[in-house]
């Protein structure tokens, strides 16, 4: 006689636990300042541990310069604890590269390049993440010409930009943007799309995946998705990425607590759901290549 009773005020009493699983950076940074060229306040074996007291298992490392992402890729205690390191070209040498990019043909040869070197954990899965602050700047001939090569070459970029670069950017592939695979940096910027907007171009492109850090609205007081946001990621589970974007060594401090608050608001979610947006949906967007990179090291 208790026990629907019981079963019946249990929703009223028990918060969601939080998700307890292997998480996938989606957007990690690490630039000069972290490492500073040897060690930094944060050399490889800090960046180790703020990983593992996280629970992070792979990581998508794009740096500034593109040598921090080489010194993860050659680390052997990442290697060693099993932390999977996904490799993206950066487009910038230097914070000044971030406003002319799109249209320096310099640029688009360092990516040449780099593609070409690889990395010690195999070659480079993408391009970016890279930033156009006005929409147009996507008409740039430099950024035009990566994404055609991107698409061609099955790279993932990376982008930080609007929805309406996010259109121009797209239009750039030979298939207009059918086999195009793109991380959305933080989901638009400044959370100008509404969720609306975010579903009309998921539908539009099947390649589109939005990161979510640093989202206007995403989360309400209670640290749990607001309502609009926790329909859109239900609706399409396998569509959104987690990321700590340690662009400043503040976030690199603030690892922890950023992982907890994503653990918090997955546990909201369906186990699925939970599961895609934390880890798998990172694992299917860049499989773990077969032996020969990894042992190419
Ligand atoms: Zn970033």
């Amino acid at each position: 006689m208790w026990r629907p009773l019981a079963l019946g005020l249990l929703p009223l009493m028990v918060h969601a636990a939080d998700y307890s699983g292997p998480l996938f950076d989606a957007h990690l940074h690490y630039n000069i300042e972290a490492w500073d060229g040897h060690t930094g306040p944060h050399p490889p074996p800090d960046v180790l541990r703020r990983l593992q007291e996280a629970g992070v298992r792979s990581i998508l490392a794009n740096s500034r310069t593109n040598e921090g992402t080489h010194v993860l890729a050659r680390d052997n205690g990442l290697r060693d604890a099993g932390v999977r390191v996904v490799p993206l070209v950066r487009l910038y040498r230097d914070r000044r590269d971030y406003n002319h990019w799109f249209e320096d043909p310099s640029i688009a040869a360092m990516v040449e390049t780099e593609l070409a070197r690889g990395t010690a954990a195999g070659p480079f899965r993408g391009l970016g993440e890279f930033h156009l602050y006005r929409s147009g700047d996507a008409r740039g001939a430099v950024a035009q010409q990566l994404m055609a090569l991107a698409e061609t070459r099955g790279l993932v970029v990376m982008a930080h930009c609007d929805d309406t670069a996010v259109d121009l950017l797209m239009a750039a592939t030979p298939t207009a943007a059918q086999r195009l695979r793109m991380v959305w940096a933080h989901t638009g910027i400044d959370g100008s799309a509404s969720p609306e907007r975010v579903a009309a171009l998921l539908e539009r492109y099947p390649g589109l995946h939005g990161e979510l850090s640093y989202r206007p609205g995403l989360v309400c007081a209670d640290g749990q998705l607001c309502p609009e946001w926790k329909t859109l990621v239900e609706r399409y589970p396998q569509r959104f990425l987690i990321g700590s974007d340690t662009w400043v060594n503040g976030r690199w401090d603030a690892y922890l607590p950023l992982m907890q608050d994503y653990r918090r608001w997955l546990g909201g979610l369906t186990p699925a759901t939970a599961r895609a947006v934390a880890f798998d949906n990172g694992e299917r967007l860049f499989p773990p290549l077969a032996e020969r990179g990894a042992q190419a090291r």
